[in-house]
C-alpha cells in the first residue's frame, strides 16, 4: 500500500515537529517553506532525513498531498493555502494532527491575553504537585515534537485561535477560556464575532465529564457562549461577583467552591503573580488544578512562588527610585490597559509600534489618572498622539529602545513608574516582542 501524503507547511517549531512526529507515523513526509528556514530547523530536518524546499512553495509538491498541516502563522488567504482548498485537500493544525497519537489528556488554555500566564501557572502547579506533564503549543514548544520523543500522561497546552481555526476532531479534557477582547482581526474579516467563533473552538467535541473554564464578567465570552452548544461541565470565575461551582471573589479572598471537589479559600495577597489580570488567571488556574485534585496546601504553595514571565510585568529594576517595568508581551490594548491598572504610581508609558487598528479609548481614563508623558516607540505615532493629546502634556517620539528609555529616565520623578507596555507589535523596530523587552532591559541596565 502508498504510505499517505502529509505535506508540512512552514518549518518552525510547529511545523518541524509535525514532521518529526509524521515520519515517526510512517508517513511520506514533505515540508515547505515560503521564508528561509532557520538554521536549527533546516539541520533537524536534514538530521532525520525529512524532505523540505524553503524560499517558496511548488505546486507539484503540494497539491498533491493526502493532508496538509499548517503552521498557524500562514493566514487563510495564502495563495497555496487557497489553491488546496479549491482542490479540496483536508488542511489541519499541528495540534489536531499530534493529538491523534497520544492518548495523554489535555487540558487547554486560550483567551485574548492571558494565556502564557496562565499556561505556565498551570504547569507549575501540576508539576510540583509531581504529576508527568508536558508543556506545549503556542508557547513555544511542539506538541507534536513532545508527543514524537516524550511519554507524558497529561499536557498543558497553550492554543491560539489560529490554531483553533484548523482542529476538527480535537477535544480538550479541560478547556479554558480567559477572555475575548479584540486582537487578530485582520485574520478575522474584521469581525470580533469570527474571532469569537474560533475561541469556542476550544470547546468542541467535549463531553458531558470535560470542564469548560471561563470568565463569567467577560461579556464577548458569554454572548458567544450563548450561539455554541456546550456540552462539558461549566466553571465560571468572576471578581465582580458570586458564582456557583467555579472561582470568585469575597473581599480579598478567592473562594474555590466545585462541587465534589475539596473547597479552597486563597487570599488575593498569597499570590506570587500580582494584578487585577493575574486574579483572572490564578482562578483560572486554581480551578485546574482544583479539577484535578491537587492537594489544597500544594495548590497554595506553587501559586505563591510562582515566578513572574519574561516581558509580562517585568520588574527590571529600581533606579534612583524610579521602578522599570517590561510589559513588551502587551502586544494589544487590553493587556496595556490592565498593565496600566496594576501600577499604583505615576506612570511613563513607553508605547506604540505596528498599530493593528487599535481603539485606544478603553485606555483614555487610566492614562488621565496615571500617565505623566507618553514616550511612543514606533515607526509611525500619529495614532497615539490623536488618541492622547488631550489627556497628556507630554508625547515624545523615539525610535529605539534606548532613545525611549533614556527619555524616559529624564522624564521620570523619583517614584513613578517607567512602563514599556507598548500596545501594539513590534515589528517595525524589532525581530519580535522577546527583542523588543530585551533591548529594553539591556538600556535599563545601561542607565
Ligand atoms: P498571551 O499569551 O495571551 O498573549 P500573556 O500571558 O503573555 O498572554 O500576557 C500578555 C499581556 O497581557 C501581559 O503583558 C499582561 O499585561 C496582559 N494580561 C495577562 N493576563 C491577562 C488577562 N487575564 N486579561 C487581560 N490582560 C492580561
Amino acid at each position: 500500500m502508498e504510505k499517505k501524503r502529509i505535506v508540512i507547511l512552514g518549518a518552525g517549531e510547529s511545523g518541524v515537529g509535525a514532521a518529526m512526529l509524521a515520519q515517526k507515523e510512517g508517513f511520506d513526509v514533505f515540508v515547505s517553506d515560503f521564508g528561509t528556514i532557520a538554521g536549527q530547523y533546516k539541520q533537524h530536518l536534514e538530521d532525520l532525513g525529512i524532505r523540505y524546499e524553503e524560499a517558496g512553495h511548488t505546486d507539484g509538491l503540494i497539491l498533491n498531498a493526502d493532508e496538509v498541516i499548517k503552521s498557524p502563522g500562514i493566514p487563510e488567504k495564502a495563495p497555496v493555502v487557497q489553491a488546496l482548498r479549491e482542490i479540496g485537500i483536508p488542511i489541519i493544525s499541528e495540534i489536531e494532527f499530534a493529538s491523534r497519537y497520544t492518548s495523554a489528556k489535555t487540558i487547554c488554555i486560550t483567551g485574548s491575553n492571558g494565556k502564557t500566564t496562565t499556561t505556565s501557572l498551570v504547569y507549575h502547579i501540576l508539576k510540583n504537585a509531581g504529576i508527568n506533564v508536558g508543556l506545549a503549543g503556542n508557547i513555544g514548544f511542539s506538541f507534536a515534537a513532545q508527543v514524537a520523543t516524550g511519554n507524558f500522561d497529561l499536557f498543558v497546552l497553550e492554543i491560539s485561535s489560529f490554531m483553533l481555526d484548523d482542529m476538527y476532531d480535537f477535544r480538550a479534557d479541560i478547556a479554558v477560556l480567559l477572555n475575548i477582547t479584540p486582537d487578530h482581526l485582520d485574520r478575522y474579516d474584521y469581525k470580533l464575532a469570527n474571532y469569537a467563533a474560533s475561541k469556542m473552538k476550544i470547546t468542541n467535541n467535549q463531553r458531558s465529564v470535560d470542564y469548560f473554564i471561563y470568565c463569567d464578567d467577560d461579556e464577548e465570552t458569554l454572548k458567544a457562549m450563548q450561539l455554541t452548544a456546550i456540552k462539558a461541565i461549566k466553571c465560571p470565575f468572576s471578581i465582580q461577583h458570586e458564582v456557583e461551582n467555579g472561582a470568585y471573589l469575597d473581599g480579598s479572598q478567592i473562594v474555590f467552591n466545585l462541587q465534589s471537589k475539596d473547597p479552597l479559600t486563597m487570599s488575593i495577597s498569597e499570590l506570587a503573580l500580582q494584578g487585577k489580570h493575574n486574579i483572572y488567571n490564578s482562578m483560572a488556574s486554581g480551578i485546574v488544578a482544583n479539577v484535578l485534585e491537587i492537594r489544597n496546601d500544594m495548590i497554595r504553595e506553587s501559586m505563591g512562588d510562582m515566578k513572574n514571565i519574561e516581558h509580562r510585568l517585568e520588574h527590571v529594576a529600581r533606579i534612583s527610585g524610579v521602578d522599570y517595568i517590561n510589559d513588551s508581551k502587551a502586544t494589544n490594548v487590553n493587556s496595556t490597559w490592565y498593565a496600566l491598572e496594576s501600577v499604583n504610581t505615576d506612570v511613563i508609558l513607553i508605547m506604540g509600534g505596528v498599530d493593528k487598528g487599535n481603539d485606544y479609548n478603553m485606555l483614555k481614563d487610566l492614562v488621565k489618572q496615571k500617565v505623566r508623558a507618553i514616550v511612543c516607540l514606533g515607526k509611525n505615532n500619529k495614532r497615539i498622539h490623536e488618541a492622547f493629546e488631550d489627556d497628556v502634556e507630554i508625547i515624545v517620539n523615539t525610535h529605539s529602545a534606548y532613545e525611549a528609555v533614556q527619555v524616559a529616565y529624564h522624564l521620570a520623578k523619583k517614584g513613578n513608574t517607567v512602563l514599556l507596555s507598548p500596545a501594539c507589535a513590534s515589528f517595525d523596530l524589532f525581530q519580535n516582542y522577546e527583542d523588543r523587552g530585551n533591548q529594553f532591559k539591556v538600556a535599563v541596565k545601561e542607565l
